[in-house]
């Protein structure tokens, strides 16, 4: 929105402003030819200063155009060429005779791009267009909101929020047209994620786990290896509530990494099975899943449980015995990656579903698993990516919350510093010094593109250079990357995991769950280069084990603000909430690690951050109204049941089965 009374002098305006009007007159103009191109230069002169402003295209039009001696408001951002202030392709237009027959005090400004604006569709021929749509829109627009919704928070009719949107008498009456539109559109899309939430709880008949039977006690009884913590057993109890309440579960469990969110779905897997159910538990990479596999297998020893993993680096003989036993019963609990969704994995009861780290799952992966049981199974959707309470609110709005906010005991907050090059030596000391207390290290770089040759270069060069500082035979490395088969993967992981390796040199393949306690130091290389959530990530895979834990942010000499605060806020905090925060306020939620492909972070107008206060307002609102009127029947409710786009993404079992 620009000001077009506020004119600007060229002696004196605000080089932050993106758009500004001066006035004055053209006092010289000629063409100049280079080469095969040809442009038309103008200075400008407002009595304060002078600028030239340039055109390469529509020269001729704008030759005729422009007369000498009539004042022309002059519009753009000015930039510095060399040592003139230029303009290139100003919006020019003749200024009125007096102030007040401006035709609107204010001019709109559009969005637009280099390509748009050479075929002409620049912020003035949109606002010509607004201006002109505005012009034969109808008198009054039908609204849009309830009116006593509209009362209630004292907001602009739709029809004049239109106007005032591009065409407002004062900033007031525009912020009022913004304020509502983000409203509505907050409004409905709380509306269609809290519909939808409701009436799959009323809809949806779920599993009654009733009894909590002798396998979950006799692991709790003889095998739990130590005391859960008040955490745990409040979100073990949630769960519990839930699948007794004869409706399908849908969690999510937040807890930061290393909270002990596994032992919950271990736990509440046992009481699916105390009722005669299968379950199953989804991770993102075969090393997480293998490495649960083993977890399970190792707390569920000597138990009468029979435990299955599948991976699509499995054998096929094996994968179709799996199947098969799995579709006669004969297997409990099944462990595995993307490949538990194929189609011809199928259970002979499924009853319980757990998905860790859910950000690398789009929904439509996690309603294809849900679509394997006749009776819905209850879903556990885990996740170690703290969100920020207004993502959470927005993006899982279909879904009920657990958090583990507290941290298994004994836990030393993990040390974090910042290195460069510079400090390469001393790094290597301390590598040594850890490695001669029993430590494990881990060295990571990015590989941000798995087929990007340059990453991975980076990776090997890296491992040559730490062999040569950490011979043989005193020293042992494991490395680890997305492009080693799966096996070789495995067996690497294993070995360091057995304690045999001193120091693991991979790329971000293990980021997410591994679990090492007693490794204590995390050397991330071009720290620069990975988001604050996934530097939280990483740093969790240390710190595990109660001894003192180090991670050391190495990067380049020389670093963006952006990457220079990220460094810091890692430094400063080891709460994955306000890390999440941060990168929010960094990045914009678009870019929040894994959730880009949901889609469903996408306002035209509404911001997540900016706009808590309205994002807590219309969730609240709309609670409300569906606790009195869960099937929007009344008659004021009429107008949001039509609004109701049925949610495109979460399946309903009504429509299913
Ligand atoms: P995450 O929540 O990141 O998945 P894990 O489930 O991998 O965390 O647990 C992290 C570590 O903490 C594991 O080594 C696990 O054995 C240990 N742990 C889990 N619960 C407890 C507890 N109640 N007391 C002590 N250690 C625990
Ligand atoms: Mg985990």
């Amino acid at each position: 929105m620009v000001d077009r009374s506020k004119v600007s002098h060229l002696n004196n305006f605000d080089p932050n402003e993106p758009y500004l009007v001066f006035r004055g007159r053209i006092t010289e103009m000629h063409s100049i030819t280079t080469g095969r191109s040809v442009r038309l230069e103008a200075t400008f002169c407002d009595g304060t200063g002078s600028m030239t402003l340039v055109w390469f295209q529509g020269i001729n039009w704008i030759k005729d155009y422009i007369k000498p001696n009539i004042i022309y408001n002059v519009m753009g951002k000015p930039t510095m060429f060399g040592s003139t202030l230029q303009i290139a392709h100003p919006d020019i237009e003749a200024a009125p005779a007096s102030d007040q027959a401006l035709p609107h005090a204010f001019l709109p400004v559009y969005h637009s791009t280099e390509k748009a604006k050479a075929k002409g569709i620049t912020t003035k021929a949109i606002a010509r267009m607004t201006e002109n749509l505005l012009a034969v829109m109808p008198p009054y627009l039908p609204e849009t909101l309830p009116q006593n919704i509209i009362a209630k928070y004292h907001l602009m009719g739709r029809t004049q929020a239109l106007r005032n949107m591009h065409y407002p008498e004062t900033i007031e009456l525009w912020q009022q047209a913004v304020y509502r539109e983000k409203f509505e559109e907050l409004f409905y899309h709380q509306l269609d994620f809290q519909y939808s939430r409701t009436s799959r709880l009323r809809s949806s008949i779920g599993r009654i786990f009733g009894v909590v039977g002798e396998k979950f006690n006799q692991f709790y009884n003889t095998k739990l290896p130590f005391p859960l913590t008040g955490a745990q057993k409040r979100v073990i109890k949630e769960i519990r509530a839930d699948m007794r309440s004869g409706r399908q579960m849908n969690r999510l469990l937040q807890g930061d990494v290393g909270s002990g969110k596994t032992l919950v779905a271990l736990m509440t897997i046992l009481i699916a099975l105390d009722n005669n159910c299968q379950a199953c538990l989804m991770a993102p990479t075969e090393i997480l899943a293998t490495q649960h596999f083993l977890n399970f297998q190792k707390m569920l020893d000597g138990l009468d449980i029979r435990v299955e993993l599948l991976v699509g680096s499995i054998k096929a003989s094996q994968k179709r015995k799996i199947k098969q036993q799995l579709a006669e019963g004969q297997i409990d609990i099944l462990i595995g990656t993307h490949a538990l969704i194929e189609k011809d994995v199928i259970f002979k009861q499924l009853g319980y579903v757990v998905i860790d780290e859910q950000h690398r799952f789009g929904v439509e992966q996690r309603a294809k698993l849900w679509a394997k049981a006749v009776v819905p199974p209850h879903i556990l959707v885990m996740t170690a990516t703290p969100i920020p309470r207004t993502l959470a609110m927005t993006l899982y709005a279909d879904l009920d919350c657990s958090i583990i906010d507290e941290l298994p005991p004994g836990r030393q907050p993990i040390q974090t510093t910042h290195g460069t090059d510079a400090h390469r030596l001393l790094l290597f000391n301390f590598m040594r010094q850890q490695i001669e207390l029993g430590r494990q290290v881990y060295v990571v770089y990015p590989l941000i593109n798995e087929s990007e040759k340059s990453d991975l270069k980076d990776l090997m060069d890296g491992y040559e250079s730490l062999s040569r500082s950490f011979p043989m035979p005193q020293y042992q490395l494991s490395i680890v990357h997305g492009q080693m088969p799966a096996e070789a993967k495995a067996y690497e992981m294993d070995r360091f995991k057995r304690g045999e390796t001193n120091i693991m040199v991979s790329t971000t393949v293990i980021e997410v769950g591994v679990d090492v306690p007693n490794a204590t130091v995390m050397v991330i290389e071009n720290a620069e280069r990975f988001g604050l959530s996934q530097l939280h990530q990483l740093r969790g895979r240390v710190g595990r084990g109660g001894g003192q834990s180090y991670c050391i942010l190495m990067t380049k000499d020389e670093l963006s603000r952006t990457s220079q605060q990220r460094i810091q806020t890692m430094c400063a905090t080891t709460d994955g909430f306000a890390i999440a925060e941060a990168d929010l306020k960094l990045r914009g939620p678009g870019d929040l690690q894994g959730l880009q492909q949901s889609g469903m972070l996408e306002m035209k107008l509404a911001d997540l951050v900016d706009d808590e206060p309205l994002v807590c307002a219309t969730r609240d609102e709309i609670h409300a109204i569906l606790e009195i009127d869960p099937e929007l029947q009344l008659p004021e409710n009429q107008m949001l049941l039509q609004h109701i786009s049925i949610n495109k993404l979460l399946p309903h079992w009504d429509k299913i089965s």
